[in-house]
């Protein structure tokens, strides 16, 4: 039987009033919003990641893999670089269907930070010694200026830190919600254009707050770089500062925010603020706090810095920072000049002091620890103490006497690393892939590799320079998008009508560029996807074609 509301006439079409509803939000810790939590945001909450440590060293190091928490396994460990790798075997057809806990093995990929890419001789042959004794001869360089080993058990974790330790170096925060590695320039401090080496505040940044329980739960990974020549991908990172000369203040750095790839690409915005050197690190802290606590973390793909920047704007971004974080306003500043392409310092180079700088590249930046070992050796045989790795997975040696430049590019040749490369060696770069990586769907380092030695096989003399970067599947770690030819990894239908590894491609997509917003990204010319087979064929049509039809000086 109905019951009639008194309150209420018969006939009345009014709807039963209800409380008005709390705004969901997004997560802002900062606006009060701190639940619902979704499954990353729990195991933060429950326990801080760099806590994991102490478990590792005392508990999972003596009883083995098996001992190991899910919530470490697969979230906290990540915060010391290590993720578990991919069980052999498994195909990219399965990688979207399988539990985590059945694509992964026993083993952990593990990532070594070094900011700035600068490292020593010394401290290139602890990182060569690693890899030989527990990484089986693995050390990728990684576009990050990472080195990235594989094979690595959860047993070794507490030799090698103690090994990574005492040459100074370390894999804290080298993944996970937190501020990943630093950015620089790979020739910071000798480059003969540069009139400030931001390298002291790269360093401050790392002493004062990597590590530090107060900028360690973000709402997702944070990615920096500061350099004063345009020779880093700036745009695609959450805060990027770039050398700009104020005409009444003189040399100090450009600000930009809110740049990120993977699914929903965007290039950095510049804030127009100049900010001094030795304030690098406060305005670093105050990017890295509004983040924190104004960053979207109800759900995980809107959790990145770009989607805050995108909906504030650029004014309300500074007006916050200034305000809230920084208790200051900040100067206006001018634009940075921005060159039309990347500098990747390939090649025998002029420092300032006169010596020289030599570059090279690796395939892909597939290396080895033994590798690694003969490079530490002839740098030092040529008077060079200083290597550094660059953001697109090549290596530079610093400080060689100009009589010894040319002993060394055949020494370096004689490891497998060209200084004089062809254009395809020089521009190709391969995200980890289906060899190691559990969200792979295609392979990629051999793949990459192998285009690289046909290309040159075929055109040799191809004379343009050209970026192909190869990626296993959607997230872009390899920068699908700012590539000549951008290559995507997924399933495509293949001749037999079944589906196999294929890309789909982009084209024509640059750094450099993000004041010509609309030139950045590569256009995916109607959805044109090719098979991995087709993939050496389809590329050197293309460069021929370009080369036919290319004018005077392009
Ligand atoms: Fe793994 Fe995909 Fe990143 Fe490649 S792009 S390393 S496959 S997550």
């Amino acid at each position: 039987m109905a019951v009639s509301n008194p309150a209420r006439p018969e006939n009345s079409t009014l709807r039963p009033v209800r409380a008005p509803r709390r705004p969901r939000g997004e997560g802002q810790w900062a606006l009060g919003h701190h639940e619902p939590l979704n499954a990353n945001e729990r195991i933060k909450k429950d326990d801080d990641p760099l806590n994991v440590r102490a478990r590792i060293e005392n508990i999972y190091a003596h009883q083995g893999f098996a001992s190991i928490d899910p919530q470490d396994l697969r979230g906290r460990f990540r915060w010391w670089g290590l993720y578990t790798q991919r069980k052999a075997g498994i195909d990219g057809g399965r990688t979207a269907v399988l539990e985590p806990h059945e694509l992964e093995d026993e083993f952990f990929m593990l990532r070594v930070r070094i900011d700035g890419g600068q490292l020593s001789v010394a401290q290139l042959r602890v990182v060569a010694e690693i890899s030989r004794e527990f990484a089986r001869d693995t050390a990728d360089l990684t576009d990050r200026q990472n080195i990235q080993y594989h094979w690595i058990r959860v047993e070794d974790m507490p030799e090698i830190w103690r090994r990574l330790e005492s040459v100074g170096l370390q894999t804290t925060e080298a993944c996970g919600d937190c501020p990943r590695i630093v950015l620089g320039s790979p020739v910071a401090g000798v480059a003969r254009s540069e009139l400030i080496d931001p390298t002291p505040a790269i360093d401050e940044i790392v002493r004062r707050y990597v590590g530090d329980k107060q900028y360690a739960n973000l709402p997702r990974k944070f990615k920096s770089s500061i350099s004063w020549l345009v020779d880093t991908p700036y745009e695609t990172n959450d805060i990027a500062l770039l050398g700009v000369e104020h005409p009444e203040h003189g040399p100090g750095f450009d600000l930009w925010v809110g740049g990120g790839l993977s699914t929903n690409p965007m290039l950095a915005q510049r804030l127009g603020v100049w900010v001094p050197l030795h304030e690098v690190p406060d305005v670093w802290a105050g990017v890295v706090g509004i983040f924190r606590d104004y960053g979207y973390r109800r759900l995980r793909h809107r959790a990145r810095l770009k989607f805050l920047v995108a909906d504030w704007g650029v004014a309300k971004f500074r007006e916050v920072l200034e305000q809230e974080y920084l208790g200051r306003a900040l100067l206006d500043g001018p634009s940075a000049e921005l060159p039309a392409t990347q500098i990747d310092h390939i090649g025998v180079h002029e420092q300032r002091d006169g010596r020289n700088y030599v570059g090279a590249a690796a395939v892909v930046g597939r290396v080895s620890g033994s590798q690694l070992a003969r490079l530490a050796d002839a740098a030092e045989a040529h008077g060079s103490d200083r290597i550094r790795l660059t953001p697109y997975q090549k290596l530079l040696v610093l400080d060689v006497p100009s009589d010894r430049t040319e002993s060394l590019v055949e020494a370096l040749h004689g490891i497998g690393l060209s200084a004089r490369p062809s254009a395809w060696r020089r521009g190709a770069m391969a995200c980890t892939g289906l060899e190691f990586c559990k969200l792979a769907i295609v392979e990629t380092k051999a793949r990459g590799a192998e285009l690289v030695t046909r290309l040159e096989e075929r055109l040799r003399d191809f004379d343009a320079d050209i970026t192909i970067h190869l990626n296993g599947c959607p997230n872009a770690c390899a920068r699908t998008q700012v590539a000549d030819i951008g290559l995507r990894g997924q399933l495509v239908v293949g001749p037999d009508g079944r589906q196999v590894e294929g890309f789909q491609v982009h084209l024509g997509g640059g750094l450099g560029m993000a004041q010509d917003r609309a030139a950045g990204f590569g256009r995916k010319p109607r959805g044109l996807k090719v098979t991995a087979t087709e993939l050496p064929e389809y590329v050197e049509r293309l460069a021929r074609r370009f080369l036919a039809g290319r004018r005077s000086g392009e």
